[in-house]
C-alpha cells in the first residue's frame, strides 16, 4: 500500500476480512480476546507473537484507523488514544521524568497550555515558552535537561506558521526530540515526520471526524519512541473506543476530498474578508499578506480549513457579528462539515491572562471560523448580513 497516492490509501487500508466476507469493517466491540492454548497466552504476554490481548492495549479497529493514519503521514507506527489531549498528554509524558525541560511555542491549544504551565511543574518539569517563528529563541531556550520540543503549526487561532525543518535541526544538534501537534493541517495538507520532526500528535476529533461526532486522538514516531508511548498507555489507560476507532477509521477514506473543499472554501472568505472595508485584518497561511505565507506554501500543500479575522470595534463589534449569524454556528470546536465562529477570548482561550493572548496574537476582538463544507456563498452571506449588522 506503500507506494499508492493518498486517497487510495485512506480508502484502501482495512483490516483482515473476517469469514463473514464482509466489505465494510465490523467494530468490534470486545474488550478482550481469547487465547488459542496456554502457550499462546504465555507467548502473547511475553511479546514473542504478535496479538490482540485487550482492548486497553489494541483493537483491531483502533490498529486500522492508527495504522491508516501512519501510511498517511509517512510513520513507521502509532497509537490512538481517546482524545486529541489524551495523545498530546502521553506524548510529552512519555519522554520526561522529574527535573527535565520542555521548550515549546508560545502559541498552543488552551489545554496543551495548561499541561505545559500547571501539571507538568507538579512533577517537577519545567518549560520555557519560545515565539515559535525566532529559530533563535529555540536554541537559547535549551539546557542540559531539555528533551523535547513541542510545537504546533499553524498555530491555534493564531495561524502561526513555524519551521519545522529548521526547529528540527536544532533540536537534534542537542539530542532534542521534536513533536508536532499536526490538527490544524491534518495528514492530507502537511507531513511533519518529512521534515524531521520525531513524534507527531493529532487530535482525530477536528477535520479527521470532520463531522463532530467523536473524540480521538493519535501518537505516530518510529517503534523505539513509540514503545515507551506504548508503556505509559498501556498502564495508564487512555485507549480509544472501538466505536470511534471504527468512525475514524471510515472518516479518513474521505479527508482528502473534504479537505480540498474545507480549503477552497477558506481561501474564498478570506478573499471576501481582504475586500471588506470594515476589516482590518485577515489570517489565512496561503494569502499574501501572511507573514508566513511562504514557508506555508513549502510545508502545506494547501492553507487548511480555518480563517480568522478582526473586525473594527473590536470585543464589542465581535459580540454583536456572533450575535448576528443566522446559520454558523457558535461552538468551540472546529474542524467540522458545518461553518463554526468563535471568539477565542471569551472561550477557548479565556483562561490565560489579557498578556498572555496578547502574546499570542488573541486580541479582544479575534474571531476564528472554521469554514465547512456548506456552499461557500451560503457562508459568505450570513457573514455579510451579520457584519453590516455589526458596527
Ligand atoms: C482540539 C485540539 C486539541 C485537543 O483535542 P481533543 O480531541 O479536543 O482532546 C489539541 N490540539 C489542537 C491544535 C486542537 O485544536
Amino acid at each position: 500500500m506503500k507506494d499508492k497516492a493518498f486517497e487510495t490509501k485512506a480508502i484502501r487500508h482495512q483490516a483482515e476480512r473476517t469469514n463473514h466476507r464482509e466489505h465494510s469493517v465490523p467494530i468490534f466491540a470486545t474488550s478482550s480476546y481469547i487465547f488459542e492454548d496456554a502457550e499462546h497466552a504465555r507467548a502473547l504476554f511475553a511479546k514473542e507473537v504478535e496479538g490482540n490481548v485487550y482492548s486497553r492495549y489494541s483493537n483491531p479497529n483502533n490498529d486500522e484507523f492508527v495504522q491508516k493514519l501512519c501510511l498517511l503521514e509517512g510513520a513507521e507506527t502509532g497509537i490512538a488514544t481517546a482524545s486529541g489531549m489524551a495523545a498530546m498528554f502521553i506524548s510529552i509524558a512519555s519522554f520526561v521524568k522529574a527535573g527535565d525541560h520542555v521548550v515549546a511555542s508560545r502559541s498552543v491549544f488552551g489545554s496543551t497550555h495548561q499541561i505545559l504551565t500547571q501539571l507538568l511543574p507538579r512533577w517537577g518539569i519545567g518549560y520555557t515558552y519560545v515565539d515559535g517563528i525566532d529559530l533563535e529563541q529555540w536554541e537559547q531556550a535549551i539546557t542540559p535537561e531539555t528533551k523535547l520540543f513541542f510545537l504546533e503549526t499553524p498555530s491555534n487561532p493564531g495561524l502561526d506558521i513555524l519551521d519545522i525543518k529548521s526547529i528540527a535541526e536544532i533540536a537534534h544538534k542537542h539530542q532534542i526530540l521534536v513533536n508536532v501537534d499536526n490538527c490544524f493541517a491534518t495528514p492530507y495538507l502537511q507531513n511533519p515526520i518529512q521534515f524531521g520532526a520525531d513524534i507527531v500528535t493529532h487530535s482525530a476529533t477536528k477535520f479527521i471526524d470532520g463531522q463532530g461526532r467523536t473524540l480521538g486522538g493519535a501518537v505516530l514516531a518510529n517503534r523505539e519512541l513509540i514503545d515507551e508511548v506504548m508503556f505509559l498507555s498501556r498502564h495508564t489507560g487512555p485507549a480509544m473506543s472501538p466505536f470511534n476507532g471504527w468512525v475514524l477509521s471510515k472518516s479518513l477514506e474521505t479527508l482528502a476530498v473534504r479537505m480540498d473543499r474545507h480549503c477552497e472554501n477558506a481561501t474564498k472568505l478570506a478573499e471576501y474578508f481582504l475586500n471588506h472595508p470594515n476589516i482590518p485584518t485577515v489570517r489565512y497561511p496561503h494569502l499574501e499578506n501572511h507573514p508566513g505565507h511562504e514557508l506555508a506554501a513549502i510545508q502545506m500543500k494547501k492553507g487548511g480549513g480555518i480563517v480568522t479575522f478582526e473586525l473594527e470595534g473590536g470585543l464589542q463589534s465581535g459580540q454583536k457579528f456572533l450575535d448576528h449569524l443566522n446559520m454558523i454556528s457558535l461552538s468551540s470546536n472546529l474542524g467540522d462539515s458545518r461553518t463554526i465562529a468563535t471568539h477565542p477570548a471569551s472561550t477557548t482561550h479565556s483562561k490565560l491572562s489579557e498578556e498572555e493572548r496578547e502574546a499570542v496574537g488573541i486580541s479582544p476582538g479575534l474571531i476564528r471560523i472554521s469554514v465547512g463544507l456548506e456552499h461557500i456563498e451560503d457562508i459568505i452571506n450570513d457573514i455579510d448580513q451579520a457584519l453590516d449588522q455589526s458596527f
